[in-house]
């Protein structure tokens, strides 16, 4: 079933894609060779590709992660409401497919702040009749607006519990924008036995990435800050961490899909799942 969108009955400007400058979604579709992206975005993401040859290693395992992460939380923990933000250019599988594929009657609300991304809603909007998709066009930066909106209102139900997943997504965040406060407002709007799943980049085990994938981006004008242990673990303050814990994409609880021989340096992105108590 389809919710009623405001963009799909307001008439909208056009949107301006800004296909002359690089853009961090599509560099990743780029990343992950999709057909969504432009020579600026090509260009970038081969720069970084330079400053670091596993990116697509990493961005693959990431979304591998992601699939897993997402999955265990239909299945195991039971969990039927999904928030996605900062869901990137549709790439199958998404959220709603893996987790409706498992429990049809899931629901999943996607955000994201590319207009690039909006134009593809369609695309992430095709939900089982039982369940429900639904897009919003929203900033991580601007949470109450997140919280409000009514698409994410009509979907899902604050009063039960909720996976929230921050995937790839704030290392485009710096400290400047206070991550860690926009986190702690999400997470304090959820009820007890939510849960928030992060995936983040890191240069504790390649300097390089930190260094050089993180200045191309920069050079770009695409904003990027890996951060360290420390200061990922931050995010989940008063949450409860499931196994195995804070760990590097392709250790998250591993299915045949993974690769052997993998190491931490080519991955480069800590994950972990924690539950609200
Ligand atoms: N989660 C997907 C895509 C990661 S790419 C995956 O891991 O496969 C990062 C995404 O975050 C891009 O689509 C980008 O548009 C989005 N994004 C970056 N900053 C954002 C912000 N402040 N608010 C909302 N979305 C943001």
């Amino acid at each position: 079933a389809w919710t009623r969108h405001a963009w799909q009955t307001t008439p909208r400007p056009p949107v301006n894609l800004r296909t002359d400058q690089p853009h961090s979604a599509r560099m990743y579709d780029y990343l992950l060779g999709g057909k969504d992206n432009f020579p600026p975005d090509r260009d970038a993401a081969e720069q970084a590709l330079a400053g670091f040859p596993y990116l697509r290693i990493a961005t693959r395992q990431n979304r591998a992660f992601m699939t897993r992460a997402v999955r265990y939380l239909a299945t195991e923990a039971g969990i039927r409401q999904f928030l996605d933000i900062g869901t990137g250019i549709p790439t199958s599988p998404n959220v709603h497919e893996t987790v409706q594929a498992v429990a049809p009657d899931a629901r999943v609300v996607y955000a994201d702040n590319d207009p690039i991304v909006l134009t593809h809603a369609r695309a992430l909007l095709t939900g089982t009749a039982a369940g429900r998709t639904a897009y919003l066009d929203a900033d991580l930066r601007d949470v109450e607006s997140i919280l409000a909106a009514p698409e994410l209102r009509d979907t899902l139900d604050l009063t039960r519990p909720v996976s929230l997943s921050l995937i790839a997504i704030l290392h485009f965040v710096p400290d400047s924008d206070d991550p860690y406060r926009l986190v702690a407002r999400l997470v304090d709007a959820l009820p007890a036995g939510s849960h928030l799943t992060i995936s983040h980049g890191t240069g504790d085990f390649a300097p390089a990435v930190r260094d050089q994938a993180a200045s191309a981006y920069r050079a770009r004008g695409v904003s990027a800050a890996p951060r360290d242990h420390a200061a990922f673990v931050r995010f989940f303050d008063g949450l409860e961490l499931l196994d195995p814990g804070v760990t590097v994409a392709h250790r998250w609880r591993p299915d045949d899909q993974v690769p052997a021989g993998l190491t931490d340096a080519q991955v480069s992105c800590y994950v972990a799942v924690a539950r609200k108590p």
